[in-house]
């Protein structure tokens, strides 16, 4: 959602600025019929937002027609390999305009940790755009926009929570969470999604009941959602990745009530009813992991 309109006037030309913020993406379900290996992916997810989010200013000037992507972090890639970059350029062609787009992230949320930051940044640039030259491309069609990027962008443009099937194009709607808090760390490495995805061997595939989790969530069953929770990758990543059974091991031990790798991981999430235990489980993980946060999933979209 917008947060800020900083300013929406006419200076030279037009010029339009606008800040908003890109939330995560955690998977709560993540399932795969078969590894990569057979084919084209198809998936089984359920996915919420969390409000650990980036902050973007997205500034657009008729002045000029370039695409422009500056970061915080110097090792984010600043130009067309930038998935923000890429949704402007996309958004354009889609709208056929043809004014300059500069953004300015602001990363808060762990690279290639599983979190869909880059995914999120690109949802956001979607939706700002359309809004601010009032496009009216619908959801849906922000969504197809959006997979031309990456198959989490069409998640993240709608951002609640969703059963997310086929390509990541298969928007489903669910009900809002029961309340909880989310204990959310990244350890200090990071996993190639497709590295990850590429290394699948299919008899090594656990399966999660992802239709026992969607009922949990529908019902507002929150100890058959947390039962229910699993992702078909988590194993496979731990094979070379201890740290993520280890975080598990130490949320559970702190009092989490579950525990999991979220997307290709390797960022692992603890989850708990009461913020008091969340308190305690971002505690005694804080001590050992240093990209640690408390967070709550949000109801909006990027
Ligand atoms: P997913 O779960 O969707 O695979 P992720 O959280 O594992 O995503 P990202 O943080 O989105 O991974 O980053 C994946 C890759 O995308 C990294 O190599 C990163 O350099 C690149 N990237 C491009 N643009 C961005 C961006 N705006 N923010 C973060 N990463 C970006």
């Amino acid at each position: 959602s917008i947060i800020l309109v900083i300013k929406s006037s006419e200076v030279e030309g037009m010029v339009m600025k606008r800040i908003v913020r890109a939330p995560a993406k955690i998977n709560l379900g993540l399932d795969t019929p078969h590894a990569y290996a057979r084919g084209v992916l198809e998936w089984k997810m359920v996915m919420i937002s969390v409000d650990l989010a980036d902050d973007l200013q997205i500034e657009t000037t008729s002045a000029n027609s370039h695409i422009q992507v500056f970061s915080d972090k110097g090792f984010l890639p600043e130009g067309n390999r930038n998935l923000a970059y890429q949704a402007a350029r996309v958004f354009k062609h889609a709208a056929q305009i043809d004014d300059g787009i500069t953004i300015h992230i602001q990363k808060r949320i762990p690279v290639s940790a599983g979190l869909g930051g880059g995914s999120s940044d690109a949802a956001a640039v979607l939706r700002t755009l359309n809004d601010m030259y009032q496009t009216n491309f619908s959801d849906r069609q922000l969504e197809e926009l959006g997979l031309k990027i990456d198959s989490d962008v069409p998640y993240c443009v709608y951002g609640k929570p969703a059963l997310v099937t086929g390509k990541g194009d298969q928007i489903t709607p669910l009900q809002p969470l029961p309340a909880c808090w989310l204990v959310i760390a990244k350890p200090g490495v990071s996993i190639s999604t497709l590295k990850l995805l590429r290394s699948v061997k299919h008899d090594e595939l656990s399966h999660p009941n992802i239709d026992a989790l969607i009922a949990a969530i529908q019902t507002g069953n929150y100890e058959q959602m947390v039962a229910n929770m699993g992702n078909a990758l988590e194993a496979v990543a731990a094979k070379n990745h201890p740290e993520v059974n280890i975080l598990k091991e130490r949320m559970l031990k702190a009092g989490a009530d579950g525990a999991q790798m979220s997307g290709s991981g390797p960022t692992v999430f603890g989850i708990c009813r009461q913020l008091s235990r969340a308190k305690r489980v971002y505690n005694s993980i804080s001590g050992f992991c240093r990209e640690v946060y408390l967070v709550a999933p949000v109801g909006e979209g990027a």
